[in-house]
Protein backbone atom coordinates (compact mmCIF):
# COMPACT_ATOMS: atom_id res chain seq x y z
CA UNK A 1 0.00 0.00 0.00
CA UNK A 2 2.47 2.74 -1.05
CA UNK A 3 -0.04 5.44 -1.86
CA UNK A 4 -2.04 5.11 1.19
CA UNK A 5 -0.57 8.55 3.03
CA UNK A 6 -3.68 9.73 1.18
CA UNK A 7 -5.83 8.81 4.01
CA UNK A 8 -7.14 11.71 6.01
CA UNK A 9 -7.30 9.61 9.24
CA UNK A 10 -4.49 6.91 10.33
CA UNK A 11 -5.34 3.69 11.47
CA UNK A 12 -5.41 3.80 15.74
CA UNK A 13 -2.33 0.61 15.07
CA UNK A 14 0.49 0.72 13.23
CA UNK A 15 3.66 -2.22 12.42
CA UNK A 16 6.92 -1.36 13.82
CA UNK A 17 10.43 -2.79 14.71
CA UNK A 18 10.99 -2.04 18.43
CA UNK A 19 14.78 -2.15 20.13
CA UNK A 20 14.09 -3.67 23.39
CA UNK A 21 17.50 -3.97 25.01
CA UNK A 22 21.15 -4.31 23.71
CA UNK A 23 22.07 -7.56 21.58
CA UNK A 24 18.26 -8.60 21.36
CA UNK A 25 17.01 -8.82 18.37
CA UNK A 26 14.72 -6.07 17.21
CA UNK A 27 10.92 -7.34 18.09
CA UNK A 28 8.00 -6.76 15.36
CA UNK A 29 5.16 -5.33 17.61
CA UNK A 30 2.01 -3.55 16.87
CA UNK A 31 1.90 0.02 18.35
CA UNK A 32 -0.61 3.02 18.39
CA UNK A 33 -0.07 5.16 15.84
CA UNK A 34 2.09 8.51 17.17
CA UNK A 35 0.45 11.55 17.84
CA UNK A 36 2.49 14.98 16.71
CA UNK A 37 2.20 18.04 18.84
CA UNK A 38 2.14 21.45 17.40
CA UNK A 39 5.71 21.46 15.99
CA UNK A 40 5.60 18.03 14.64
CA UNK A 41 3.98 16.55 11.37
CA UNK A 42 2.60 13.20 11.20
CA UNK A 43 4.07 10.86 8.64
CA UNK A 44 3.46 7.90 6.70
CA UNK A 45 7.15 6.17 6.27
CA UNK A 46 7.76 5.33 3.08
CA UNK A 47 11.34 3.60 3.19
CA UNK A 48 13.86 4.00 6.19
CA UNK A 49 17.81 3.12 5.51
CA UNK A 50 19.83 1.34 7.43
CA UNK A 51 22.79 2.58 9.05
CA UNK A 52 25.62 1.25 10.88
CA UNK A 53 24.50 3.32 13.84
CA UNK A 54 21.70 1.31 14.04
CA UNK A 55 24.17 -1.65 14.69
CA UNK A 56 26.16 0.36 17.50
CA UNK A 57 23.18 1.37 19.07
CA UNK A 58 22.02 -2.49 19.24
CA UNK A 59 25.75 -3.42 20.28
CA UNK A 60 25.00 -0.86 23.45
CA UNK A 61 28.28 1.59 21.54
CA UNK A 62 25.79 4.03 21.57
CA UNK A 63 23.31 4.10 24.32
CA UNK A 64 19.46 4.00 23.97
CA UNK A 65 18.83 5.81 27.21
CA UNK A 66 15.26 4.96 27.22
CA UNK A 67 13.61 1.77 25.58
CA UNK A 68 11.70 0.89 23.94
CA UNK A 69 12.89 2.85 20.81
CA UNK A 70 11.75 2.19 17.28
CA UNK A 71 15.33 2.51 15.69
CA UNK A 72 15.76 4.75 11.96
CA UNK A 73 16.79 7.56 10.77
CA UNK A 74 16.89 7.97 7.24
CA UNK A 75 12.82 8.27 6.78
CA UNK A 76 11.42 8.77 3.27
CA UNK A 77 7.92 9.62 4.28
CA UNK A 78 4.44 11.62 3.15
CA UNK A 79 3.45 14.25 5.77
CA UNK A 80 -0.70 13.30 6.24
CA UNK A 81 -1.82 16.81 6.35
CA UNK A 82 -1.02 17.64 2.68
CA UNK A 83 1.05 14.86 1.03
CA UNK A 84 4.62 16.41 0.78
CA UNK A 85 6.83 14.05 0.58
CA UNK A 86 9.72 14.95 3.29
CA UNK A 87 12.92 13.48 4.87
CA UNK A 88 13.60 12.81 8.34
CA UNK A 89 17.45 12.73 9.70
CA UNK A 90 19.57 11.62 12.47
CA UNK A 91 19.48 15.34 14.05
CA UNK A 92 15.96 15.26 15.22
CA UNK A 93 15.26 18.15 17.59
CA UNK A 94 18.03 20.91 19.06
CA UNK A 95 17.00 23.22 21.81
CA UNK A 96 18.54 26.40 19.48
CA UNK A 97 19.93 27.93 22.52
CA UNK A 98 22.75 26.65 24.03
CA UNK A 99 26.26 27.88 23.61
CA UNK A 100 27.25 25.07 20.46
CA UNK A 101 23.52 26.35 19.07
CA UNK A 102 23.98 30.12 19.21
CA UNK A 103 27.92 29.54 17.81
CA UNK A 104 26.34 27.98 14.74
CA UNK A 105 26.91 24.54 15.95
CA UNK A 106 23.93 22.69 16.14
CA UNK A 107 25.45 19.07 15.64
CA UNK A 108 27.13 19.43 18.88
CA UNK A 109 23.76 20.80 21.08
CA UNK A 110 23.68 19.76 24.22
CA UNK A 111 20.41 18.93 24.59
CA UNK A 112 20.02 17.35 21.16
CA UNK A 113 17.66 14.92 20.39
CA UNK A 114 18.26 12.21 17.57
CA UNK A 115 15.76 10.17 15.50
CA UNK A 116 15.91 6.15 16.35
CA UNK A 117 17.79 6.81 19.78
CA UNK A 118 15.77 9.61 21.42
CA UNK A 119 12.36 9.40 19.48
CA UNK A 120 10.78 6.47 17.52
CA UNK A 121 12.21 6.73 14.28
CA UNK A 122 11.47 4.93 10.93
CA UNK A 123 11.50 1.25 11.11
CA UNK A 124 7.53 1.47 11.65
CA UNK A 125 4.91 2.27 9.15
CA UNK A 126 4.35 5.73 10.99
CA UNK A 127 6.45 8.54 12.76
CA UNK A 128 5.99 11.95 13.82
CA UNK A 129 9.07 14.49 13.36
CA UNK A 130 9.64 18.04 14.08
CA UNK A 131 8.90 20.35 10.68
CA UNK A 132 12.18 22.44 11.30
CA UNK A 133 14.30 19.49 10.82
CA UNK A 134 12.46 17.95 8.53
CA UNK A 135 13.82 18.37 4.63
CA UNK A 136 11.88 18.88 1.52
CA UNK A 137 12.69 15.80 -1.02
CA UNK A 138 11.86 15.22 -4.89
CA UNK A 139 8.26 13.71 -5.27
CA UNK A 140 8.87 11.57 -8.46
CA UNK A 141 12.01 9.98 -6.72
CA UNK A 142 11.72 5.93 -5.51
CA UNK A 143 11.88 6.67 -2.01
CA UNK A 144 14.76 3.57 -1.88
CA UNK A 145 17.04 6.06 -3.74
CA UNK A 146 16.36 8.96 -1.21
CA UNK A 147 16.54 7.24 2.02
CA UNK A 148 20.28 6.63 1.65
CA UNK A 149 20.93 9.70 1.27
CA UNK A 150 19.53 11.30 4.23
CA UNK A 151 22.74 9.77 6.62
CA UNK A 152 25.18 7.72 4.83
CA UNK A 153 24.86 10.73 2.34
CA UNK A 154 24.61 13.07 4.59
CA UNK A 155 27.29 12.46 7.42
CA UNK A 156 29.57 11.46 4.38
CA UNK A 157 29.15 15.29 3.14
CA UNK A 158 29.94 16.83 6.41
CA UNK A 159 33.28 14.58 6.25
CA UNK A 160 34.07 15.75 2.65
CA UNK A 161 33.41 19.09 3.83
CA UNK A 162 36.11 18.62 6.33
CA UNK A 163 38.72 18.32 3.78
CA UNK A 164 38.52 21.18 2.38
CA UNK A 165 39.47 21.56 -1.44
CA UNK A 166 40.96 18.37 -1.59
CA UNK A 167 42.10 17.13 -5.17
CA UNK A 168 42.37 13.20 -4.19
CA UNK A 169 40.77 12.07 -1.54
CA UNK A 170 40.83 8.06 0.34
CA UNK A 171 37.26 6.79 1.48
CA UNK A 172 38.75 3.86 3.93
CA UNK A 173 35.31 1.33 3.66
CA UNK A 174 33.59 1.50 0.80
CA UNK A 175 29.75 0.87 1.71
CA UNK A 176 26.26 3.28 1.86
CA UNK A 177 28.59 5.98 2.30
CA UNK A 178 31.59 6.24 -0.06
CA UNK A 179 28.94 4.81 -2.90
CA UNK A 180 26.91 7.73 -2.59
CA UNK A 181 29.92 10.53 -1.61
CA UNK A 182 32.47 8.99 -5.02
CA UNK A 183 29.81 10.04 -7.29
CA UNK A 184 29.85 13.59 -5.61
CA UNK A 185 33.30 14.26 -5.49
CA UNK A 186 34.05 12.59 -9.69
CA UNK A 187 31.07 14.94 -10.42
CA UNK A 188 32.72 18.01 -8.78
CA UNK A 189 36.55 17.13 -11.16
CA UNK A 190 38.30 15.07 -7.87
CA UNK A 191 39.60 11.78 -7.19
CA UNK A 192 38.33 9.10 -5.17
CA UNK A 193 40.59 5.96 -4.17
CA UNK A 194 38.87 3.41 -2.47
CA UNK A 195 40.12 1.45 0.44
CA UNK A 196 38.20 -1.74 1.18
CA UNK A 197 38.95 -5.00 3.18
CA UNK A 198 41.47 -7.12 1.86
CA UNK A 199 40.62 -9.21 -1.27
CA UNK A 200 36.76 -7.28 -0.79
CA UNK A 201 36.12 -7.84 -4.45
CA UNK A 202 32.75 -6.80 -4.51
CA UNK A 203 33.53 -3.51 -2.54
CA UNK A 204 36.35 -2.48 -4.92
CA UNK A 205 34.29 -3.42 -8.27
CA UNK A 206 31.37 -0.95 -6.83
CA UNK A 207 34.11 1.34 -6.26
CA UNK A 208 35.40 1.91 -9.51
CA UNK A 209 31.77 1.59 -11.28
CA UNK A 210 31.26 4.76 -9.14
CA UNK A 211 34.18 6.40 -10.25
CA UNK A 212 36.92 5.82 -8.56
CA UNK A 213 40.43 6.07 -9.89
CA UNK A 214 42.00 3.48 -7.31
CA UNK A 215 40.67 0.66 -5.20
CA UNK A 216 42.77 -1.46 -3.20
CA UNK A 217 43.07 -3.04 0.23
CA UNK A 218 43.32 -0.89 3.68
CA UNK A 219 46.96 -1.81 4.26
CA UNK A 220 48.07 -0.51 0.83
CA UNK A 221 49.57 2.52 -0.08
CA UNK A 222 47.62 4.40 -3.09
CA UNK A 223 49.69 5.31 -5.79
CA UNK A 224 50.13 8.84 -4.90
CA UNK A 225 49.93 10.93 -1.66
CA UNK A 226 45.92 11.78 -0.42
CA UNK A 227 44.91 15.22 -0.23
CA UNK A 228 42.44 14.00 2.43
CA UNK A 229 40.64 10.81 3.59
CA UNK A 230 38.05 9.96 5.25
CA UNK A 231 37.33 6.61 7.48
CA UNK A 232 34.01 5.42 6.95
CA UNK A 233 34.39 1.98 8.89
CA UNK A 234 34.40 1.78 12.55
CA UNK A 235 38.21 0.39 12.96
CA UNK A 236 40.39 2.62 15.00
CA UNK A 237 43.58 0.46 13.39
CA UNK A 238 42.51 2.03 10.42
CA UNK A 239 43.59 5.58 11.73
CA UNK A 240 47.47 5.31 11.35
CA UNK A 241 47.16 3.72 7.77
CA UNK A 242 44.96 6.87 6.94
CA UNK A 243 47.57 9.17 8.11
CA UNK A 244 50.31 7.19 6.44
CA UNK A 245 48.77 8.04 3.34
CA UNK A 246 48.18 11.43 3.29
CA UNK A 247 50.82 14.24 2.59
CA UNK A 248 51.73 16.93 4.52
CA UNK A 249 49.00 19.14 5.16
CA UNK A 250 46.67 16.37 4.61
CA UNK A 251 43.00 15.77 6.43
CA UNK A 252 42.48 12.42 7.99
CA UNK A 253 38.69 12.59 9.16
CA UNK A 254 36.69 10.20 11.22
CA UNK A 255 33.15 10.08 9.64
CA UNK A 256 31.83 7.62 11.82
CA UNK A 257 29.72 8.02 15.53
CA UNK A 258 31.34 4.76 17.51
CA UNK A 259 35.29 3.34 16.23
CA UNK A 260 37.04 1.07 18.04
CA UNK A 261 40.04 1.55 19.63
CA UNK A 262 43.11 3.91 17.70
CA UNK A 263 46.12 1.89 18.07
CA UNK A 264 49.72 3.87 19.19
CA UNK A 265 51.30 5.56 16.30
CA UNK A 266 54.64 7.23 15.75
CA UNK A 267 54.40 10.97 16.02
CA UNK A 268 55.84 11.23 12.00
CA UNK A 269 52.64 9.96 10.67
CA UNK A 270 50.79 13.16 11.99
CA UNK A 271 53.96 15.74 11.90
CA UNK A 272 53.79 17.97 8.75
CA UNK A 273 50.73 19.49 9.83
CA UNK A 274 48.68 16.73 9.26
CA UNK A 275 45.10 16.81 10.58
CA UNK A 276 43.27 14.21 12.65
CA UNK A 277 39.16 15.30 13.40
CA UNK A 278 36.16 13.78 13.96
CA UNK A 279 32.55 14.46 12.22
CA UNK A 280 29.84 14.29 14.75
CA UNK A 281 25.88 14.85 13.28
CA UNK A 282 24.58 17.02 11.08
CA UNK A 283 23.09 20.52 10.82
CA UNK A 284 20.52 21.40 8.57
CA UNK A 285 22.71 23.40 6.50
CA UNK A 286 24.91 20.19 5.67
CA UNK A 287 21.81 19.35 4.85
CA UNK A 288 20.15 21.46 2.10
CA UNK A 289 23.80 21.67 1.02
CA UNK A 290 24.31 18.00 0.19
CA UNK A 291 20.40 17.30 -1.03
CA UNK A 292 20.87 19.82 -3.60
CA UNK A 293 24.02 18.73 -5.13
CA UNK A 294 23.29 15.00 -5.09
CA UNK A 295 20.13 15.59 -7.06
CA UNK A 296 22.63 18.06 -9.32
CA UNK A 297 25.20 15.60 -9.20
CA UNK A 298 22.41 12.84 -10.44
CA UNK A 299 23.84 10.32 -7.39
CA UNK A 300 22.25 6.83 -7.23
CA UNK A 301 22.21 4.58 -4.67
CA UNK A 302 22.75 0.96 -4.95
CA UNK A 303 19.93 -0.55 -3.09
CA UNK A 304 19.16 -3.48 -1.26
CA UNK A 305 15.44 -3.29 -0.22
CA UNK A 306 13.84 -5.45 2.34
CA UNK A 307 10.51 -5.75 4.12
CA UNK A 308 10.11 -3.88 7.74
CA UNK A 309 9.35 -7.23 9.09
CA UNK A 310 12.92 -8.28 8.07
CA UNK A 311 14.67 -5.65 9.42
CA UNK A 312 16.55 -8.27 11.76
CA UNK A 313 18.31 -9.56 8.84
CA UNK A 314 18.95 -6.01 7.07
CA UNK A 315 21.21 -5.26 10.03
CA UNK A 316 22.41 -8.72 9.99
CA UNK A 317 23.63 -8.15 6.24
CA UNK A 318 25.10 -5.06 6.94
CA UNK A 319 27.13 -6.40 9.70
CA UNK A 320 28.33 -9.53 7.60
CA UNK A 321 28.98 -7.02 4.53
CA UNK A 322 26.49 -9.40 2.37
CA UNK A 323 25.36 -6.41 0.06
CA UNK A 324 27.45 -3.62 -1.69
CA UNK A 325 26.12 -0.14 -1.22
CA UNK A 326 23.32 0.48 1.36
CA UNK A 327 20.09 -0.93 2.53
CA UNK A 328 16.92 0.17 3.00
CA UNK A 329 13.46 -1.18 4.14
CA UNK A 330 10.92 -0.68 2.37
CA UNK A 331 7.05 -0.01 4.17
ZN1 LIG B 1 21.67 23.56 21.63
ZN1 LIG C 1 23.15 6.97 10.25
Amino acid sequence: MRNDWRVSKPPATMRAMVFDEVRGPLRAAELPVPTPDRSQLLLRVEACGVCRTDLHLLDGEVTIAKPPRVLGHQIVARSLADGRRVGVPWLGWTDGDCQQCRAGRENLCEQARFTGCDIDGGYAEYAVADERFCFDLASNEQAEQLAPLLCAGLIGYRSLRMCGDAQRIGFYGFGAAAHILTQLVVWQGREVYAFTRRGDAGAQALAREVGAVWAGASEDRPPVALDAAIIFAPVGSLVPLALRAVGPAGVVVCGGIHMSDIPAFPYELLWGERVLRSVANLTRDDGHEFLALAAQAGVRSHVTTYALEDANQALADLRAGVFKGAAVLVI
